[in-house]
């Protein structure tokens, strides 16, 4: 069931890659400023290394001003896996296709409208309780 044409589905996939390419950039770029003991890593091989990698080193050395970055390349980098086997833009909790106009807005939307609407309350109850 795939409500995405092709075209559409390529053209999400190239806006997460360039936006994954950018987020990747400035981490590196953190990184080596950050003269953090912990990673003797050069700038090259920061480069070279996967998002996997790249997202576990900074979670080791806590930066705060990562901490937004690393959060949205996980969702960029799950966006690309669900492009991988064939599960993009279906909603994570109901699998439901995700609104075209959600996807447009935000390419790394993992649900529907609805359950959207039902997770952000749930947040908020758990947050005032
Ligand atoms: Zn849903």
């Amino acid at each position: 069931m795939q409500h995405i044409s092709e075209t559409q589905l390529n053209q999400y996939q190239l806006l997460l890659l360039n936006s994954l390419e950018t987020l990747r950039h400035s981490m590196t770029d953190i990184l080596m400023r950050s003269n953090h003991t912990c990673h003797n890593l050069s700038a090259q091989q920061l480069q070279k290394i996967s998002t996997d990698d790249l997202i576990e080193l900074a979670l080791k050395i806590e930066i705060p001003s990562i901490t937004h970055k690393i959060s949205t390349m996980k969702s960029i980098d799950a966006a690309l896996n669900n492009i991988q086997i064939d599960m993009y833009g279906l909603c994570s909790d109901c699998e439901e296709p995700i609104e075209i106009t959600r996807l447009n807005i935000d390419p790394t939307t993992q649900r529907c409208l609805a359950c959207e609407n039902r997770y952000k309350k749930q947040k908020h109850n758990e947050y005032k309780l």
